[in-house]
């Protein structure tokens, strides 16, 4: 943007309080080199009231030079399937002047017939993150109440600010499990409710009676799955084959299991009524060429990716054991990251000590939880060997 545009902006942004009443005055609005000011043009924001109130949600630091050893926003450490680069490679090859397949009908087969549906059951996103925002703007209209665990995924809480609904927490006990009492009736007022499953930052999972509790009667349960293909048992979606399985929604994601969080590419999975509900929302072309070329091929190379999950979940047990070694607490996870907590705090001081040191964990804080505790700790991403190994012998240090 030049100067001139940006000043141009500014003053639309900041609209004067009585609009303009005539086409000229708008145009001169948009073009005039002088900021509307003074009491005669008190300024105030074209955002909306909900925009203005929120801060918007804050995705983990992505460091853009190398050397870092990265555990902060849960990336597999390898590589994604050889066959990825050749298709993207391919698909540059090919016709990038035309919009890709709206529908992505190649993808929606092999995802279909990976979980045993039909592919009318499918709904790609650029990102599962894309979904969670696709199912928020055609679930919950203005007075109808969003539910999420806490503590968990807070973009949850920020879509539902987005959209302008009222939100609430579902608060987990100390141990991660859920107090019934406490939550049933908020999840039978819910419209939508969120549920990862592991969750994140504990990395626990819950059994499917637990999930299945959660459904709200009058709403819809969404289910990430980001973390599903590290659990013991994945979730092969059996709950959509349920009596109450027409009101939940399962999401998944490439940027985990699959090592593609670069490309951006998730997928919602529900009865056929509720994908042609969400179709109506989402931008006709939300996935690109590339990015849907590198998922038909990542998906097509299961033995690729189930490899990579089985090197994590290795690293993950000597990880827990180690940190447990020094004096963590850790919860056994069933995910792609540990959540590790001393009982002593000093958890911010730690990442930091282990920043300065140029490697990323993730602190993370949050307060109101079950009785008024504040929760906080380290969620860390398991790396490859050689990066835990780094982990660990800085904390080592730090903790001395
Ligand atoms: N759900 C959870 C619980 C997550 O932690 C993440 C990753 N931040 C996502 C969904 C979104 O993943 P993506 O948009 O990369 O598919």
């Amino acid at each position: 943007m030049t100067p001139a545009c940006e000043r141009a902006a500014l003053r639309y942004l900041h609209w004067p309080a009585h609009a303009p009443s005539r086409e000229s005055d708008l145009i001169s609005m948009h073009t005039s080199s002088s900021r509307p000011s003074g009491p005669a043009h008190p300024e105030r924001s074209l955002f909306r009231p909900d925009i203005d109130r929120i801060e918007g949600y804050t995705p983990g630091e992505q460091p853009q030079e190398t050397g870092w050893i990265k555990l902060n926003t849960n990336e597999n450490p390898y590589p994604p399937s050889p066959a990825v680069r050749s298709a993207v490679i391919l698909a540059t090859e090919g016709r990038l002047n035309i919009y890709p397949d709206p529908l992505a009908t190649a993808f929606r087969k092999k995802a279909a017939a990976l979980f045993g549906v039909d592919p009318d059951w499918v709904l790609p996103g650029n990102g599962s993150d894309e979904c969670l925002t696709l199912i928020t703007r055609a679930f919950v209209d203005r007075g109808e109440l969003v539910t999420f665990p806490y503590p968990s995924y807070i973009l949850y809480e920020t879509l539902a600010d987005l959209q302008g609904v009222r939100h609430d927490r579902l608060l987990l006990n100390a141990d991660w499990s859920w107090n019934r009492d406490r939550t049933r009736p908020l999840v039978e007022r819910s419209k939508l409710a969120f549920v990862p499953n592991p969750n994140s930052p504990s990395g626990n999972a819950w059994t499917r009676h637990e999930i299945e509790e959660l459904i709200p009667p009058a709403g819809m349960l969404v289910l990430d799955g980001a973390y599903a293909d590290f659990a013991d048992n994945p979730d092969g979606g059996d709950v959509l084959r349920t009596q109450a399985g027409a009101r939940v929604i399962l999401t998944r994601t490439f940027s985990k299991s699959y090592s593609l969080a670069g490309v951006r590419f998730g997928f919602a999975m529900a009865h056929p009524d509720v994908i042609r509900g969400l179709r109506k929302v989402k931008d006709s072309y939300n996935c690109n060429t590339l990015s849907l070329a590198a998922a038909l091929a990542a998906i097509d190379d299961q033995d690729w990716m189930r490899a990579n999950v089985e090197k994590i979940c290795g690293t993950r047990a000597r990880l827990i054991q180690a940190l447990r070694g020094e004096g963590f607490h850790v919860v056994d996870s069933q995910a792609n990251f540990v959540w590790a907590t001393q009982s002593e705090g000093g958890h911010r001081e730690i990442y930091q000590r282990l920043k300065d040191r140029k490697i990323l964990v993730r602190y993370m804080r949050f307060p109101d939880a079950a009785d008024g505790a504040v929760v906080d700790g380290l969620r860390i991403t398991v790396g490859t060997d050689e990066e835990v190994g780094g982990l660990l012998s800085a904390l080592k240090e730090v903790l001395a």
